[in-house]
Protein backbone atom coordinates (compact mmCIF):
# COMPACT_ATOMS: atom_id res chain seq x y z
CA UNK A 1 0.00 0.00 0.00
CA UNK A 2 1.10 3.54 -1.30
CA UNK A 3 0.80 6.50 1.20
CA UNK A 4 0.67 9.76 0.35
CA UNK A 5 -0.09 13.24 1.40
CA UNK A 6 -1.61 15.72 -1.18
CA UNK A 7 -2.23 18.02 1.64
CA UNK A 8 -1.30 18.34 5.22
CA UNK A 9 -5.42 17.44 5.92
CA UNK A 10 -6.03 15.17 2.85
CA UNK A 11 -4.16 11.36 3.02
CA UNK A 12 -4.53 8.90 0.22
CA UNK A 13 -3.50 5.40 0.60
CA UNK A 14 -3.49 3.21 -2.48
CA UNK A 15 -3.79 -0.45 -1.91
CA UNK A 16 -1.90 -3.07 -4.23
CA UNK A 17 -4.57 -4.35 -6.01
CA UNK A 18 -7.00 -2.40 -8.84
CA UNK A 19 -5.04 0.83 -6.82
CA UNK A 20 -8.03 0.60 -4.78
CA UNK A 21 -7.87 4.34 -2.87
CA UNK A 22 -8.48 4.95 0.22
CA UNK A 23 -9.22 8.95 1.64
CA UNK A 24 -8.47 10.94 5.09
CA UNK A 25 -10.17 14.13 5.06
CA UNK A 26 -9.06 16.37 7.85
CA UNK A 27 -10.72 19.82 9.27
CA UNK A 28 -10.57 21.49 12.43
CA UNK A 29 -9.33 18.27 14.49
CA UNK A 30 -11.86 15.61 12.87
CA UNK A 31 -11.17 13.59 10.10
CA UNK A 32 -12.83 11.51 7.62
CA UNK A 33 -11.95 8.22 5.97
CA UNK A 34 -13.27 7.76 2.78
CA UNK A 35 -13.57 4.37 0.78
CA UNK A 36 -10.86 1.19 1.93
CA UNK A 37 -7.85 -0.35 0.75
CA UNK A 38 -8.16 -4.57 -0.30
CA UNK A 39 -5.96 -6.82 1.20
CA UNK A 40 -5.93 -7.55 5.06
CA UNK A 41 -2.66 -6.39 5.47
CA UNK A 42 -3.52 -2.42 3.98
CA UNK A 43 -6.59 -2.41 6.27
CA UNK A 44 -4.67 -3.08 9.83
CA UNK A 45 -2.13 -0.60 9.05
CA UNK A 46 -4.91 2.13 8.90
CA UNK A 47 -5.60 2.79 12.24
CA UNK A 48 -1.84 3.16 12.48
CA UNK A 49 -1.38 5.55 9.87
CA UNK A 50 -4.17 7.66 11.03
CA UNK A 51 -2.70 8.33 14.34
CA UNK A 52 0.26 8.68 13.11
CA UNK A 53 -0.75 11.37 10.88
CA UNK A 54 -3.07 12.46 14.10
CA UNK A 55 -6.44 12.47 11.77
CA UNK A 56 -8.36 11.51 14.28
CA UNK A 57 -11.66 9.41 12.32
CA UNK A 58 -14.79 10.99 12.94
CA UNK A 59 -16.20 8.38 10.65
CA UNK A 60 -16.40 6.69 7.40
CA UNK A 61 -17.99 7.29 4.61
CA UNK A 62 -18.39 4.84 1.08
CA UNK A 63 -18.61 6.59 -2.23
CA UNK A 64 -20.46 3.19 -3.53
CA UNK A 65 -21.52 0.02 -2.66
CA UNK A 66 -18.97 -1.95 -4.38
CA UNK A 67 -16.94 -4.71 -2.07
CA UNK A 68 -13.95 -3.14 -2.73
CA UNK A 69 -14.68 0.17 -1.31
CA UNK A 70 -16.76 -0.72 1.86
CA UNK A 71 -13.89 -2.66 4.00
CA UNK A 72 -13.12 -0.23 6.00
CA UNK A 73 -15.48 -1.47 8.95
CA UNK A 74 -12.97 -4.10 9.40
CA UNK A 75 -10.44 -1.87 11.30
CA UNK A 76 -13.08 0.76 12.41
CA UNK A 77 -15.43 -1.45 13.82
CA UNK A 78 -16.93 1.10 15.99
CA UNK A 79 -17.25 3.92 13.60
CA UNK A 80 -20.04 5.29 11.90
CA UNK A 81 -20.63 4.68 8.63
CA UNK A 82 -22.32 7.28 6.32
CA UNK A 83 -23.44 6.22 2.75
CA UNK A 84 -25.75 7.73 0.24
CA UNK A 85 -29.29 7.09 0.30
CA UNK A 86 -29.03 5.19 -3.02
CA UNK A 87 -26.16 2.91 -1.41
CA UNK A 88 -27.93 2.16 1.45
CA UNK A 89 -31.34 1.24 -0.12
CA UNK A 90 -29.03 -1.10 -2.81
CA UNK A 91 -27.08 -2.65 0.27
CA UNK A 92 -30.67 -3.69 2.03
CA UNK A 93 -31.75 -4.54 -1.54
CA UNK A 94 -28.93 -7.57 -1.37
CA UNK A 95 -28.07 -8.01 1.80
CA UNK A 96 -24.35 -10.27 1.59
CA UNK A 97 -23.67 -9.31 -1.52
CA UNK A 98 -20.41 -7.49 -0.44
CA UNK A 99 -19.69 -10.30 1.69
CA UNK A 100 -19.96 -12.97 -1.11
CA UNK A 101 -17.83 -10.62 -3.55
CA UNK A 102 -15.74 -10.71 -0.93
CA UNK A 103 -15.10 -14.16 0.13
CA UNK A 104 -15.21 -14.78 -3.89
CA UNK A 105 -12.19 -12.54 -4.09
CA UNK A 106 -10.14 -14.36 -1.15
CA UNK A 107 -10.66 -17.55 -2.29
CA UNK A 108 -9.18 -17.29 -5.76
CA UNK A 109 -6.36 -15.31 -4.04
CA UNK A 110 -5.95 -17.70 -1.01
CA UNK A 111 -6.42 -14.55 1.07
CA UNK A 112 -7.07 -15.03 5.01
CA UNK A 113 -8.54 -12.70 7.21
CA UNK A 114 -8.61 -12.18 11.13
CA UNK A 115 -12.31 -12.19 10.47
CA UNK A 116 -15.14 -12.04 7.75
CA UNK A 117 -17.12 -8.69 6.86
CA UNK A 118 -19.75 -7.36 8.85
CA UNK A 119 -21.48 -4.04 7.59
CA UNK A 120 -23.88 -3.32 10.54
CA UNK A 121 -25.65 -0.18 10.41
CA UNK A 122 -24.63 2.13 7.95
CA UNK A 123 -26.09 6.15 7.84
CA UNK A 124 -28.17 6.99 4.92
CA UNK A 125 -27.40 10.57 4.04
CA UNK A 126 -29.13 12.70 1.63
CA UNK A 127 -27.50 13.53 -1.53
CA UNK A 128 -27.11 15.96 -2.65
CA UNK A 129 -26.40 17.28 0.36
CA UNK A 130 -23.64 18.64 3.34
CA UNK A 131 -22.06 16.97 5.72
CA UNK A 132 -20.31 19.24 9.10
CA UNK A 133 -16.43 18.18 9.10
CA UNK A 134 -14.62 19.79 12.00
CA UNK A 135 -16.68 23.78 11.41
CA UNK A 136 -16.57 23.12 7.78
CA UNK A 137 -18.40 20.76 5.23
CA UNK A 138 -17.83 18.33 2.70
CA UNK A 139 -20.57 18.30 -0.43
CA UNK A 140 -22.18 15.33 -1.67
CA UNK A 141 -22.76 15.15 -4.84
CA UNK A 142 -25.05 11.96 -6.82
CA UNK A 143 -22.58 9.84 -8.63
CA UNK A 144 -24.12 7.11 -10.52
CA UNK A 145 -24.27 5.16 -13.59
CA UNK A 146 -21.11 2.91 -12.87
CA UNK A 147 -23.54 1.05 -10.68
CA UNK A 148 -27.27 2.28 -9.64
CA UNK A 149 -25.51 4.32 -6.38
CA UNK A 150 -23.37 6.32 -4.90
CA UNK A 151 -21.98 9.82 -4.17
CA UNK A 152 -18.93 11.70 -4.82
CA UNK A 153 -17.37 13.82 -2.10
CA UNK A 154 -15.94 17.66 -2.61
CA UNK A 155 -14.36 18.98 -0.04
CA UNK A 156 -14.12 22.83 -0.87
CA UNK A 157 -11.23 23.75 1.73
CA UNK A 158 -9.13 21.32 -0.01
CA UNK A 159 -10.08 21.69 -2.95
CA UNK A 160 -10.46 17.71 -3.23
CA UNK A 161 -12.63 15.62 -5.04
CA UNK A 162 -13.58 12.12 -4.31
CA UNK A 163 -15.35 10.59 -6.93
CA UNK A 164 -15.48 6.90 -6.15
CA UNK A 165 -15.73 5.25 -10.03
CA UNK A 166 -15.53 7.89 -11.95
CA UNK A 167 -12.34 9.67 -13.94
CA UNK A 168 -9.99 7.06 -13.02
CA UNK A 169 -6.48 6.92 -15.26
CA UNK A 170 -5.86 3.09 -15.44
CA UNK A 171 -10.01 2.10 -15.59
CA UNK A 172 -12.42 2.84 -18.46
CA UNK A 173 -15.73 3.54 -17.56
CA UNK A 174 -17.18 -0.17 -16.49
CA UNK A 175 -21.01 -0.22 -16.82
CA UNK A 176 -22.04 -2.60 -13.70
CA UNK A 177 -24.83 -4.91 -13.89
CA UNK A 178 -27.20 -2.08 -12.58
CA UNK A 179 -25.40 0.85 -14.22
CA UNK A 180 -26.18 2.96 -17.47
CA UNK A 181 -24.31 4.50 -19.90
CA UNK A 182 -26.81 7.89 -19.89
CA UNK A 183 -26.63 8.08 -16.16
CA UNK A 184 -22.66 7.65 -16.11
CA UNK A 185 -22.66 10.51 -18.74
CA UNK A 186 -24.52 12.29 -16.46
CA UNK A 187 -22.90 12.24 -13.48
CA UNK A 188 -19.65 13.30 -15.32
CA UNK A 189 -21.33 16.65 -16.43
CA UNK A 190 -22.12 17.27 -12.69
CA UNK A 191 -18.80 16.39 -11.81
CA UNK A 192 -17.47 18.73 -14.29
CA UNK A 193 -17.79 21.95 -12.45
CA UNK A 194 -15.68 20.57 -9.44
CA UNK A 195 -12.99 19.41 -11.72
CA UNK A 196 -12.78 22.39 -12.92
CA UNK A 197 -11.98 24.19 -9.44
CA UNK A 198 -10.28 20.97 -7.97
CA UNK A 199 -6.95 20.86 -7.14
CA UNK A 200 -6.93 17.07 -7.13
CA UNK A 201 -9.28 14.49 -8.23
CA UNK A 202 -8.88 11.04 -5.90
CA UNK A 203 -10.49 8.57 -8.40
CA UNK A 204 -11.37 4.96 -6.54
CA UNK A 205 -8.85 2.88 -8.79
CA UNK A 206 -5.24 4.89 -9.63
CA UNK A 207 -3.45 7.56 -8.45
CA UNK A 208 -4.86 11.04 -7.63
CA UNK A 209 -4.32 13.50 -10.77
CA UNK A 210 -4.66 17.18 -10.71
CA UNK A 211 -7.34 18.79 -11.78
CA UNK A 212 -6.39 19.42 -15.87
CA UNK A 213 -5.73 15.56 -16.09
CA UNK A 214 -8.99 15.03 -14.43
CA UNK A 215 -10.59 16.97 -17.10
CA UNK A 216 -8.84 15.85 -19.96
CA UNK A 217 -9.84 12.39 -18.71
CA UNK A 218 -13.57 13.01 -18.20
CA UNK A 219 -13.64 14.17 -21.93
CA UNK A 220 -11.78 11.11 -22.67
CA UNK A 221 -14.52 9.31 -20.92
CA UNK A 222 -17.43 11.07 -22.38
CA UNK A 223 -16.48 10.92 -25.40
CA UNK A 224 -15.78 6.85 -25.36
CA UNK A 225 -19.38 6.72 -23.48
CA UNK A 226 -20.75 8.50 -26.70
CA UNK A 227 -19.45 5.98 -29.02
CA UNK A 228 -21.11 3.13 -27.06
CA UNK A 229 -22.46 0.17 -27.87
CA UNK A 230 -20.23 0.30 -31.14
CA UNK A 231 -17.65 -2.44 -30.59
CA UNK A 232 -15.16 -0.59 -32.51
CA UNK A 233 -15.55 2.00 -29.99
CA UNK A 234 -12.03 3.84 -29.36
CA UNK A 235 -10.26 2.96 -25.80
CA UNK A 236 -8.32 6.19 -24.56
CA UNK A 237 -4.86 5.78 -25.31
CA UNK A 238 -3.72 5.44 -22.20
CA UNK A 239 -5.97 2.63 -21.00
CA UNK A 240 -6.02 0.30 -24.10
CA UNK A 241 -5.04 -2.77 -22.25
CA UNK A 242 -6.27 -5.98 -22.46
CA UNK A 243 -8.24 -5.76 -19.45
CA UNK A 244 -9.67 -2.80 -19.95
CA UNK A 245 -10.85 -4.54 -23.84
CA UNK A 246 -12.67 -7.02 -21.63
CA UNK A 247 -14.50 -4.32 -19.42
CA UNK A 248 -15.26 -2.69 -22.83
CA UNK A 249 -16.65 -5.67 -24.54
CA UNK A 250 -18.62 -6.18 -20.86
CA UNK A 251 -20.23 -2.67 -21.35
CA UNK A 252 -20.89 -3.91 -24.99
CA UNK A 253 -23.01 -6.83 -24.58
CA UNK A 254 -24.77 -4.73 -20.80
CA UNK A 255 -26.26 -2.59 -23.29
CA UNK A 256 -27.01 -5.08 -26.37
CA UNK A 257 -24.45 -4.75 -28.75
CA UNK A 258 -22.15 -7.56 -30.05
CA UNK A 259 -18.77 -7.45 -28.68
ZN1 LIG B 1 -14.31 -0.03 -7.54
Amino acid sequence: MRAISLHPDVLVATSEVWQTTCTAVRSGGEAFVIDSPVYPDELELLPTLMQQAQFIPKGLLVTHGDWDHVLARMPFPDASVGVAETTAARLRAEPGDAQRELRKFDEQGYVERPRPLQLGSMQALPVPGKLELGGGELELIPADGHTQDGMAIWSPAHRVLCCGDYLSPVEIPMLNENGSRDAYLATLERLRPYVEQAAYVVPGHGSPVDGARALAILREDAAYLQALPDPAATLPLARRTGAQRKVHQDNVSRMGGTA
